[in-house]
């Protein structure tokens, strides 16, 4: 029989594990508080056509302001949010935030001047979880007839790594959402493995070209290439293409001479706050971005 001693240390492993363990738990109390107080924010990105350099909608994406930590980054408490199942809430805060703002987004495109185009759109963020376990559609439904919102003017984006997770629940809530008049953006596309049987299969009507295809296409012709490669499998599906991550004119003048309609990124505008948002569109200078003027408020 073994000797009676002290208990054993616990090993590196099974410490490693308890820590996270209870980082996870710490984090999962932090966004309950945070769902349930006032720590959340829409910010908005301008998103703008590339022929003319009008302002053509914007990407909503969630800030957190942790008391506590500060600003934290959805790309690690969107995941977090994942996996401890708060992010059906999380999804829910930004229907409703959404329906807070866009009517006043819609409305200054239509008082603005001709650098901005009269119907703009607002695009947000759903998760694999939000298409396969809540009824997306009717909370977005919800919310469009309590706000008047036109449905045409929203469009969901979901990445093309959560597509394939599970491609036919995917599709199904994806249907009814474009049925209901949404649009659908694949995000982050050409990082996702997705197949091009699956794609056609997809009510799509935006592919989101990844960043990092246009942060290397001036250096590397293979990137470029794959670039053109997506312009044009959008262009033979019909969907219109939106380029991510343009930090400079250089790439923005790339991309328009390569026929990519829509661009986003710190060339044009960081994302920022709806009050800004508004002055942008209220201001915005379709010239400016030809000459590398750079706007926003998001220094990350
Ligand atoms: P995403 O949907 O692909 O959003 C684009 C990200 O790229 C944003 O990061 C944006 O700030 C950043 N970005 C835009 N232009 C540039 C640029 O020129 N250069 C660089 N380096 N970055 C640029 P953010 O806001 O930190 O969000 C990260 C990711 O977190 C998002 O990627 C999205 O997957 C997720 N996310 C953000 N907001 C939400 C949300 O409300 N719901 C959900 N489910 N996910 C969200
Ligand atoms: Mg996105
Ligand atoms: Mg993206
Ligand atoms: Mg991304």
């Amino acid at each position: 029989a073994a000797a009676e001693g002290p208990p054993a240390p616990p090993s590196p492993s099974a410490r490693a594990d308890f820590d996270a363990t209870v980082a996870s738990l710490a984090q999962e109390r932090a966004l309950r508080r945070a769902l349930a107080g006032d720590e959340f924010a829409l910010f908005l990105q301008p998103i703008v056509r590339l022929a003319t350099g009008q302002l053509a909608g914007f990407e909503a994406l969630i800030r957190w302001h942790d008391p506590e930590r500060g600003l934290v980054s959805p790309a690690s408490f969107i995941p977090a949010a994942e996996a401890n199942g708060l992010i059906l809430a999380v999804t829910a805060w930004v229907i409703g935030a959404i329906g807070r703002i866009v009517p006043r987004v819609l409305e200054a495109g239509l008082r603005a001047p001709a650098s901005v185009e009269p119907s703009l759109f607002v695009s947000f963020n759903v998760t694999a979880q939000d298409l396969a376990r809540s009824d997306i559609c009717g909370l977005v439904d919800a919310m469009l007839r309590r706000t008047g919102i036109a449905p045409g003017a929203l469009k969901l984006e979901i990445t093309e790594s959560a597509l394939m997770q599970d491609p036919a629940g995917a599709a199904a809530a994806l249907a009814r959402c474009r049925a209901a008049g949404l649009g659908i953006a694949v995000d982050d596309f050409g990082t996702g493995y997705s197949s091009l049987s699956h794609l056609s299969t997809l009510p799509i009507t935006t592919l989101k070209v990844d960043r990092a295809f246009v942060r290397a296409m001036l250096a590397e012709p293979r990137d470029r290439r794959i670039v053109q490669t997506i312009l044009r499998l959008a262009d033979e599906i019909g969907v219109v293409a939106v380029a991510e991550g343009i930090e400079g004119r250089a790439e923005a003048e790339a991309l328009a001479a390569m026929g990519c309609a829509l661009g986003q990124g710190y060339h044009f505008g960081r994302p920022m706050p709806e009050a800004d948002a508004l002055a942008a569109a209220a201001a915005w200078n379709a010239e400016a971005w030809r000459c590398g003027l750079s706007r926003g408020a998001d220094q990350d």
